[in-house]
């Protein structure tokens, strides 16, 4: 655990959020700002920074997650129309929480744009 770490804090329950998966390697819940209803964050309960930090084996199982969360998000309302799984890496890319994430964001209609 890295202790100046929010998302290391979410995973040892220091920080509250709403799970929506968890098991002993990853854990999905809610962020906090919300860019469309369900937008979710999956990570790595290890903390590494960034995608240039996984070894094939922490690979492998966050990647192996990330579908079956998604569909269980995608199931889960059927206004859902798409998903958008979006993982950003450094300060230029828009990391602003430096334990790697993914982002999953629900699309409810042609009126929900991109942001
Ligand atoms: P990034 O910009 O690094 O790709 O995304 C970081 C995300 O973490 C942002 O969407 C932000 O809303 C979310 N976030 C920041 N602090 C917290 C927190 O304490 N709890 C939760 N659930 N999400 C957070
Ligand atoms: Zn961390």
């Amino acid at each position: 655990m890295d202790e100046n770490c929010i998302f290391c804090k979410i995973v040892a329950g220091i920080i509250p959020s709403y799970t929506v998966y968890e098991d002993d390697t990853v854990k999905a819940f809610l962020d906090l700002s919300q860019t469309t209803p369900g937008h979710t964050l999956v990570i790595p309960k290890k903390h590494i920074a960034n995608i240039y930090e996984y070894n094939p084996d922490l690979a492998a199982n966050i990647f192996s997650h990330i579908p079956m969360i998604a569909t269980a998000i995608k199931n889960s309302d059927p206004k859902i129309k798409g998903l958008n799984i979006i993982n950003n890496n450094g300060e230029l890319a828009g990391q602003t929480i430096f334990h790697s994430h993914f982002h999953i964001i629900p699309r409810y209609s042609n009126s929900d744009t991109f942001s």
